[in-house]
């Protein structure tokens, strides 16, 4: 039986109890301390072993656990430096040595040994090692991705609202002229089993996923056709171009059309080593704290996550000197959001607060203060999802305008109280501005408190007045950015907690 008032769709009778639990047992790979900069390369041991000589015991492994870990990659990669390896999608790699959180030395099957970004591999056994699977992605994502393939019974699995559980997203023909899309969500009985039709349980995801593609039983088709991300979809940016360097040769670098300018001077579009895209900041001499950013660029370079922008490095050598990162084509949120107003559905507007959300989720993760967080400080690519950038930023900045709270270029409006009067700055005063960031993406890319005067604006909010609820927020939706506009920062919801109710609403959209 099919029960399916909202558009999350499962296939079984509303009295079967439904728990949340993580699927899989995660070896944790990471250092405890992830943000230290620690990253020499080790060599090899293969030269201190003399094969002519009598039969020797076989070497330790060279991975820290003294056991072998095996990982399939999600992605091909290129190597960029003679000290890399080249990965091929879907094979499988033997971890030799994981000394720093971002790149790894693995070894191939053939015996070939270098170092590869550790966001493209994943462990054999997890969920993200099957093709139909794409993590950080939401539910407009997945539905613009299975439009997009266009084909019948094309699928992906992705993470659902409750963390741990799974939906299957699934594209038929059958529903209307340009095909329609269902959402299931993956049950898990009582006894651990896992179903989308409770006449059908198995033991594990793939297995059921298997079943399904030869069976509807109960779905609206078969899952035929897995869109996944694996060698489908652009690979996601490397943190820094290779495991040691932050330092970019500016020969490497082509500049291209200019796509605007911000605070620091210009910012181009170019190509590094004529096969990355990336954007190439140039800081006009004066207008930074240059040392201290380069310092705190190490550092920032080592944030990865899909959905900030990243740092590849910076050219130091040179003046003016310049910061290059990923680029992303559809440029910053305010202006994508003004250029196409009356046209994006509220889906779509909710999928952008959650990629934001997920960014800042990181940070928060890291305790990293972004400090500026607004529309106009995050960008768009090409498959509209939406990535945070400039964070940290503005401590860099030499222009008093900008720095004190009652300088004109002072971001006043996206401020809560305690930044205004104390200049209290904390992952809690990010929230507030991501309050306001959810209005402006619910305002079509409006102005906050239009026609105010930064003093005025100071003085409503000490009085605890707050922005109106924009014209495409529904009253949940308002609830949630009303949460991030609590006087007190203890008040306010963290991004862990705003992420899961915002995942929750998208499922209900
Ligand atoms: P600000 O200093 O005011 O925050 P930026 O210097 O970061 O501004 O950027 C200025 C403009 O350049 C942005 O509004 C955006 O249009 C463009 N831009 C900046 N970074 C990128 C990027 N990584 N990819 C594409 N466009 C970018």
């Amino acid at each position: 039986m099919i029960s399916s008032n909202h558009s999350i769709f499962s296939v079984i009778c509303c009295c079967c109890s439904v728990e949340s639990r993580e699927i899989s047992t995660r070896v944790n790979l990471e250092p405890s301390t992830p943000l230290c900069f620690n990253s020499r390369r080790r060599p090899g041991h293969a030269h201190r072993m003399d094969r002519s000589r009598r039969k020797l015991p076989p070497p330790p492994p060279e991975n820290d656990e003294g056991a072998e870990l095996q990982v399939v990659a999600m992605y091909n990669f290129t190597p960029k430096e003679d000290t890399d390896l080249s990965l091929i999608q879907g094979e499988y790699y033997t971890i030799l040595h994981k000394q720093d959180q971002l790149w790894w030395r693995v070894q191939d099957k053939h015996g070939n040994k270098g170092f590869i970004p550790s966001n493209y591999v994943t462990e054999k056994d997890r969920i993200e090692a099957n093709q139909w699977y794409c993590q950080n992605i939401t539910r407009s994502e997945a539905e613009q991705l299975l439009r997009q393939e266009g084909k019948e019974g094309g699928f992906v699995v992705r993470e659902s609202s409750q963390k741990g559980c799974y939906t299957v997203s699934l594209f038929t023909k059958a529903l209307g002229i340009n095909g329609g899309i269902r959402h299931y969500q993956i049950k898990l009985s009582d006894s651990g089993s896992f179903y989308l039709c409770e006449k059908h349980v198995f033991s594990s995801i793939p297995d059921l996923i298997k079943y399904h593609n030869h069976n509807a039983a109960g779905l609206v088709t078969r899952l035929r056709y897995p869109v996944g991300p694996m060698g489908r979809c652009v690979p996601p940016a490397t943190p820094g171009f290779s495991s040691e360097k932050w330092e970019i040769d500016p020969s490497e670098l082509t500049l291209m059309k200019e796509v605007g300018s911000g605070q620091f001077g210009v910012v181009r579009l170019g190509k590094w080593r004529a096969l990355c895209k990336v954007a190439i900041k140039t800081i006009n001499e004066g207008a930074m704290y240059e040392e201290d950013f380069i310092e705190e660029a190490k550092i920032m370079m080592r944030l990865c996550h899909p959905k900030l922008v990243q740092l590849y490095g910076v050219c130091t050598q040179q003046k003016p000197m310049c910061i290059v990162t990923e680029f992303l084509d559809n440029g910053c949120l305010l202006n994508y959001l003004r250029q196409r107003v009356g046209t994006l559905t509220m889906t779509w507007l909710l999928s952008f607060c959650q990629d934001a959300c997920e960014g800042m989720e990181y940070l928060e993760s890291h305790s990293f203060i972004h400090r500026d967080l607004a529309a106009r400080n995050c960008l768009v690519s090409d498959k509209n999802v939406v990535k945070v950038c400039d964070f940290g930023m503005t401590r860099y900045v030499l222009d008093n305008q900008y720095t004190s709270s009652t300088g004109s270029k002072f971001p006043v409006k996206w401020s809560p109280p305690e930044v205004l009067h104390y200049n209290k700055y904390s992952n809690k005063s990010d929230v507030w501005s991501f309050g306001v960031l959810m209005w402006e993406v619910f305002s079509e890319g409006k102005i906050p408190f239009d026609g105010r005067s930064n003093v005025d604006v100071v003085e409503e909010i000490t009085r605890g007045h707050r922005l109106y609820r924009p014209h495409k927020a529904s009253k949940d939706v308002y609830t949630l950015m009303y949460q991030c506009w609590h006087e007190k920062p203890q008040g306010r919801p963290s991004f862990s907690e705003l992420l899961k109710s915002i995942r929750e609403l998208a499922e209900l959209e």
